[in-house]
């Protein structure tokens, strides 16, 4: 029987100094006596180190290019990325739509990152102002199929769930609207793939905390957490994975 096991990936986002890395021992202890997976995308220079300092986790990254090389100064390709021991890596975040990445993009950047052997971590999410105006379920499984590429198997991707106005602001949505929209997005990857669509993780992201990773682990289709702020020290990071381990054994993949 298929499971999806939960995973658990924390985002450092653009942290300044290597300090979070003292905090990778309890961790790494945390994520070697629980049943679940953990993932954690620092900032590039620091793939190495984590990996080096916690290897009961895998490593990511928090972008890549969409080709595998070439003249982009500043860019990461995502090669270079497995080469270092990344696992993962982390497209689309709305930190980097915000700045004109589009749905083709995001797409393409996910087909780069599994054909390097990557598995993306796909981010979709509506803002405040898209929310009120309505159907935000439509809209995310609007975005969801234009950020996805077609020909990718999709136990090779994981979709993040991360609503913009939830994304460290200490508000979330509440466990009926999550449900809610976890739900729309399956429907939309089993349009868009079929059966196998049932394999593919779909994680909630946006302020998850120590005093809510249990209630939302909990809620029917989340199979996991990326976390931000809280993924920076082991005080908060530790309680977020093991609630998320404690929501029980994984979930039969059925649609
Ligand atoms: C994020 O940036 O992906 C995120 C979820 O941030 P935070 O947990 O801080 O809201």
């Amino acid at each position: 029987m298929t499971v999806r096991r939960k995973l658990v990936a924390g985002n450092w986002k653009m942290v300044a100094s290597r300090g979070p890395l003292d905090e990778l021992k309890a961790v790494n202890d945390a994520a070697g006596r629980l049943d679940v997976d953990v993932a954690l995308c620092p900032p590039f220079p620091l793939i190495g180190p984590a990996r080096d300092a916690a290897p009961q986790l895998e490593v990511g990254g928090q972008d890549c290019h969409h080709l595998a090389q070439g003249p982009h100064t500043g860019s990461t390709s995502p090669a270079l990325l497995r080469d270092f021991g990344a696992a993962y890596v982390i497209v689309g975040h709305s930190e980097r739509r915000a700045l004109g990445e589009t749905d083709a993009q995001v797409s393409a950047k996910a087909a780069a990152a599994v054909c390097a052997g990557l598995i993306p971590i796909i981010c979709v999410g509506e803002s405040a102002e898209e929310r009120r105006q309505g159907d935000a379920a439509a809209l995310i499984s609007h975005q969801v199929c234009a950020s996805l590429p077609a020909a990718v198997m999709p136990d090779r991707m994981v979709i993040a769930y991360e609503p913009i106005w939830a994304i460290g602001s200490g508000r979330t949505p509440n466990s009926l609207e999550i449900a809610e929209m976890h739900s729309a997005i399956r429907a939309s990857l089993l349009r868009s793939y079929g059966p196998s669509a049932a394999e593919m993780r779909i994680l909630y992201g946006g302020s998850v905390s120590p005093h809510n990773a249990g209630w939302i682990s909990a809620i029917e289709g989340v199979d996991g957490l990326l976390v931000g702020a809280c993924s920076l020290n082991a005080v908060d990071f530790v309680p977020i994975i093991e609630a998320a381990a404690a929501v029980g054994q994984p979930v039969p993949a059925a649609a």
